[in-house]
């Protein structure tokens, strides 16, 4: 009785079998065609989801296409951002040789997809990253004399230190002091150049000025020729009378020791202005930077009367370099170097318009 009736049974499931296994041919056949990527990422989130991968396969060719695309687009984020820990879970999962081997040709092909990615990212980005940076601090101000910061409203009182003959006569060395020293002295002088500093400072003065004013600055100068009487409290009013955004004193320093060299900068213990310090560091950097000497510091005290009688504005006694130095001395009278104190004080100057 039941074997009977089993036949008949038996025969119509068998085509019934037939026929999924038809359908499923058919329907498996163009979709391996047409996507072999997505069935292998999907392989792949079965893994990474810890479901059965086969279920999941299953699943997918009976599903529309948005989920797929989906997962699709799941799997690639995955891979870019961290493809070390789906290939360490992997290993770890007891996986099949299929999803083993469709992992591997998964993490290739996102491998090979994100490395044109980073390559064309990472060529760009040095170009242009290293460009501006250098450009406009070192390479710009020395190749662009044109210059390229709008300095712009800005007064700037240049006073190139000493002059011709010195004056002995005497006046207060600060408003609130009674001790006194000469009016003007006649600087020091290159040990191997023999130019006197009032002429080298001068020469240097007129080149940052020129500089200045083609960035837009207003420049007012304490002198243009070494034959004139200026006192450092003169000086110094020329800059407070004017309410210079920056009055800068240029100076080539001296010292006993042949070896010593670079660049110092003086500012006023008793500024009225609480940034004066910092601002003096900014100076020195800046100069620094563009010339590649070294930055001896900035000295806050109450020495200098040209300092001392512009407390009101951001005063500033620049040593530019050792005259006492013969190589300092050659540099600060070659027209190159020249140059790049020129494009050092502009970017200070730039520096204190924008701060
Ligand atoms: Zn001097």
């Amino acid at each position: 009785m039941r074997n009977k009736k089993l036949v008949p049974i038996m025969s119509a499931v068998t085509g019934v079998l037939l026929l999924t296994v038809i359908v499923l041919l058919f329907t498996i056949g163009p979709w391996k065609k047409s996507s072999d990527d997505s069935s292998l990422r999907n392989a792949k989130i079965g893994i990474e989801t810890k479901n059965s991968t086969d279920s999941e396969n299953q699943n997918d060719t009976d599903n529309s296409g948005e989920s797929f695309e989906a997962t699709e687009a799941t799997a690639a984020s995955k891979d870019t951002k961290d493809p070390d820990p789906s290939e360490t879970t992997d290993a770890t999962t007891p996986a099949t040789s299929e999803s083993e081997t469709s992992e591997q040709t998964t993490s290739a092909e996102p491998t090979a997809t994100p490395t044109p990615t980073p390559e064309p990212t990472k060529t760009p980005t040095p170009e242009p990253t290293k460009a501006p940076e250098k450009t406009p601090e070192a390479s710009k101000p020395s190749s662009d004399p044109g210059g390229s910061y709008d300095l712009s409203g800005m007064v700037i009182v240049l006073d190139p230190g000493h002059q011709r003959k010195a004056n002995s006569d005497q006046e207060s060395v600060a408003p609130w002091s009674s001790e006194t020293k000469p009016k003007v002295s006649s600087g020091t002088s290159g040990v191997s150049t023999k130019r006197p500093e009032y002429e080298v400072v001068l020469e240097i003065a007129l080149k940052v000025r020129d500089k200045l004013e083609s960035m837009g600055a207003t420049v007012i100068m304490t002198r243009t020729t070494n034959d004139v009487n200026i006192s450092n409290i003169e000086r110094a009013k020329i800059a407070t009378d004017n309410n210079a955004d920056v009055f800068i004193r240029l100076h080539c320093d001296s010292s006993d020791n042949s070896s010593s060299r670079g660049i110092g900068v003086f500012v006023c213990s008793k500024s009225e202005l609480p940034d004066q310090k910092k601002w003096g560091d900014w100076l020195g950097n800046c100069l620094s930077s563009s010339t590649g000497s070294k930055f001896r510091g900035t000295v806050s005290n109450t020495t200098y009367s040209g300092l001392n009688w512009a407390t009101s504005v951001p005063s500033f006694l620049l040593e530019m370099g050792f005259m006492s130095n013969s190589e300092d001395d050659r540099l600060l009278s070659d027209p190159d170097y020249q140059e790049k104190i020129c494009n050092g004080i502009a970017a200070f100057c730039n520096k204190m318009k924008n701060r």
